[in-house]
């Protein structure tokens, strides 16, 4: 099974949220609106979401990409 995650590439680490390829995208391209909508519905961000937005905020300024693996 292969699946997708972030890596930052200042600190060589990464996360693998349940997620899809599309969806790490879609996220990493809207983590800021993403972010606001949640701190106005008061939460409701799947797991996936909120791993994702902890590890931008992880590495806020670094560059991060996305990566895949097989398991
Ligand atoms: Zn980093």
């Amino acid at each position: 099974m292969t699946r997708y995650g972030y890596h930052c590439e200042d600190c060589e680490v990464a996360a693998f949220p349940a997620t899809t390829h599309t969806e790490l995208v879609w996220l990493k391209e809207r983590a800021h609106v993403v972010r606001e909508v949640a701190r106005h519905s008061g939460g409701g961000l799947d797991s996936w979401m909120v791993e994702g937005l902890a590890f931008f905020d992880d590495h806020s300024g670094h560059s991060i990409a996305i990566i895949r693996k097989r398991e």
